[in-house]
């Protein structure tokens, strides 16, 4: 259109007689400065850089470009000659502007594959081919007086160019993905033109005689360019700054998750990388008590400590809240591990809050990739699995180590489970928590008197799981007493249940230390009951010596509490742990449960059948009666019996079963021992 435009002005202009060839190089130049802008543009969905300074360059470099003709030509001034040439040049300088510009898209934008841009990049240079073979052979010598008015080819060739680009839609393409562009490219552009006119300045002053023409486009056109780059360098400082913030954190003013992210990226081929995971303990404390102000201000300690014991040696990210992290690249893992333990060094110096000291702690885990952890995302998930496990011991610096990563992990899928498990809504997916009942006897006519609830838990794939499975990770994760009120609940409906089928049994129940001091032990105890509507003195609660020991006074009170409801009290694992024999007195206890420790030895060891015969002595003389747990044979249960023992509790007597079998095992016997079998043993 705008060439068009041009060549109907000049079609009118030559009818009034007017300048030749002044409106067709308009339109000519109007249609160049388009197609450059549709180039630009081109090139800018690719890089995402915003530019507005690409018009100012495209000038700069038609004055440089129309500087050297002139300075290459050398037509008198104010002459025709001199007038068609500065139009030429302009035409021919708008068409090399625009095919370098193609050719800069070219590369940056990577369209070297794009059939379409080396079409337009050919049909540009022929149009400048043709019009500077033109432009040479009129400036070589005018054929008319009328001086150089556009020849045929010329018009020809631009109408050429324009059909091409036209049916090329250049700058409407399709927009490609913007990358992360270097702007080292269009700086380039920019630095190239002011240095041409400079140099054309020169060259022009030292040329004796010369007129201003060249001069002045010489000086236009590096005075454009310096803008230009001025402004370039400006924007660059400004992008670095942004990125720069982008990768700090605001807090602490060292490197953020992100920048760390890029780092240990580029720790993937290191050979000897490290990275550590830095987080503090119990920091929430500090918050709490001071306040987030001082709080921040710890944390901003914290970093400037770590900074400095790091020395340089890696580059330390806060990951947000009181976790940090430092990338090293060359360090194996025992340098790793011995910097960590600089660092939690670091850490330990008290921190002056609100005029108080703070103590802080630290957990370290390091995983590196000198053992094989390559990939970011493993390097990152091992320090922090190291991290964790140092955590969960105490504190302190943690090395990955892939078993024990493992094995922490299957304890948490398990710790998990059984939180479901024992939560009533968990349905059967991850199984059930039940208990078994293993019978107890009186040894002086060996009938059932009691049973002892043992916990079980009926694991869909590992199927059932004794205590000692999974006791230990219920008492870290607080799923202690919701496991022992499953245990208290099951237990006393299941001895209801005999009761109702006229058996006389007690229920004993187990209670660790944690159950011992919670809070809410005796009304979770007299719901049971209540529910079940087992009277109290049909259930006995067992509690260890170490548990007892634990809080004496505590266990005194509690103990007592309980009696008072008519609940029997067993001293479980009697003899194992650390006895104090004044708190026995203490205790409201009716019953003493020998270990199994003292059982097994008593037939073999003459010693231990000493402690046994002094045990029942005790218990006797203190009015309790005395049970020995784990009879496995026929001469212990009677070396028992002659040692005045009350009650035995063993494999001998019967393995713990499940509630239904244990009422079935009891209406079974009793309907044998109503038989006249003789020679029963028990
Ligand atoms: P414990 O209280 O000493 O329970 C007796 C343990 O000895 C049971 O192991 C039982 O199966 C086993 N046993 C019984 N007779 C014999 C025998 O003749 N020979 C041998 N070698 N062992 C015998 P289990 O069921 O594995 O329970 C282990 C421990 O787990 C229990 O020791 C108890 O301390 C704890 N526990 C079980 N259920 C609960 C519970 O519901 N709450 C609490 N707090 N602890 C429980
Ligand atoms: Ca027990
Ligand atoms: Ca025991």
């Amino acid at each position: 259109l705008l060439l068009g435009g041009g060549l109907a002005l000049e079609t009118v202009t030559a009818l009034a007689g007017g300048p030749r060839g002044a409106a067709f190089t308009l339109g000519a130049v109007a249609a160049a400065a388009a197609l450059y802008h549709g180039l630009v543009h081109w090139n800018r969905v690719r890089t995402a850089i915003s530019d507005p300074g690409d018009w100012l360059n495209g000038v700069s470099a038609t004055a440089a470009v129309v500087a050297l003709g002139n300075f290459l030509v050398r037509a008198e001034p104010g002459t025709h000659a001199w007038w068609g040439a500065q139009l030429g040049l302009l035409r021919l300088a708008a068409l090399l502007v625009a095919l370098g510009t193609a050719g800069t898209v070219l590369t940056i934008a990577g369209l070297r594959r794009d059939r379409r841009a080396w079409v337009v990049a050919a049909a540009l240079a022929t149009t400048a081919a043709v019009e500077a073979v033109t432009l040479l052979t009129d400036a070589g010598g005018p054929r008319d007086g009328t001086g150089t008015a556009p020849t045929s080819l010329v018009v020809a060739a631009w109408a050429g160019l324009v059909l091409v680009v036209a049916a090329q839609r250049v700058g409407r393409a399709r927009a490609l993905p913007p990358e992360d562009a270097s702007s080292q490219t269009t700086t380039v552009g920019a630095v190239v033109v002011m240095v041409a006119g400079v140099l054309l300045l020169a060259a022009d002053t030292l040329r004796p005689g010369d007129h201003w023409t060249s001069s002045l486009l010489a000086a236009a056109a590096a005075t454009g360019g310096g803008i230009r780059v001025l402004r370039l360098v400006t924007e660059l400082a400004q992008l670095a700054s942004v990125r720069q913030e982008a990768r700090t954190d605001p807090l602490t003013g060292v490197a953020n998750r992100r920048a760390l992210v890029e780092s240990v990226e580029a720790l993937a081929d290191a050979p000897r990388g490290a990275l550590l995971v830095i987080d503090l303990d119990r920091f929430k404390e500090v918050n709490d008590r001071f306040g987030h102000a001082v709080g921040d201000g710890v944390i901003r300690t914290v970093a400037a400590r770590l900074e400095g014991a790091l020395g340089g040696h890696g580059l330390l990210a806060r990951l947000g809240g009181d976790e940090f992290a430092a990338v090293l690249r060359d360090a194996d893992p025992d340098a790793a591990v011995a910097l960590a333990h600089r660092l939690l060094a670091a850490v330990a110096r008290p921190v002056q809050a609100e005029g108080r000291a703070v103590r802080l702690e630290a957990s370290i885990g390091v995983a590196s990739s000198a053992l094989g952890v390559r990939a970011l995302g493993g390097l990152l998930r091992c320090a922090d699995a190291a991290m964790y496990d140092a955590k969960q011991a105490g504190g302190g610096v943690r090395l990955y180590d892939e078993d024990a990563d493992a094995r922490a992990h299957a304890e948490r899928e398990l710790r998990d489970a059984l939180r479901v498990a024992l939560d009533r809504r968990g349905g059967d997916a991850h199984g059930r928590l039940v208990v078994h009942l293993q019978p107890q006897v009186d040894l002086a006519d060996g009938r059932v008197v009691g049973a002892e609830a043992l916990a079980r838990w009926e694991h869909p794939e590992r199927g059932l799981l004794a205590p000692a499975a999974f006791l230990d990770l219920a008492e870290e994760n607080g799923l202690m007493t919701p496991l022992t009120w499953h245990v208290l609940d099951q237990a006393t409906r299941a001895a209801a249940g005999w009761s109702a089928a006229g058996h006389d049994l007690t229920v004993a129940v187990n209670l660790s230390t944690s159950c011992l001091a919670h809070p809410g032990l005796v009304g979770a105890v007299d719901d049971a009951l209540a529910r079940s509507g087992l009277p109290a003195d049909r259930l006995v609660l067992e509690i260890t010596e170490t548990s007892l020991m634990h809080d004496p006074e505590l266990a005194v009170d509690v103990t007592h509490r309980l009696a008072a409801r008519g609940i029997g009290i067993s001293i479980d694992d009697y003899g194992s742990g650390y006895s104090s024999l004044s708190y026995l007195n203490d205790l409201p206890a009716e019953e003493l449960k020998l270990d199994r420790s003292f059982t097994a030895r008593a037939t073999t060891d003459p010693r231990t059948r000493a402690i046994v015969s002094g045990t029942v002595d005790l218990a006797h003389h203190l009015g309790l009666r005395l049970i020995a747990e784990g009879v496995e044979d026929e001469a212990t249960h009677v070396l028992l019996r002659e040692l005045g023992c009350d009650r035995v509790q063993g494999y001998l007597h019967g393995r713990p079963v499940p509630a239904a079998e244990f009422a079935r095992w009891l209406d079974d016997r009793r309907a044998e021992r109503a038989a006249p079998v003789r020679g029963s043993a028990v």
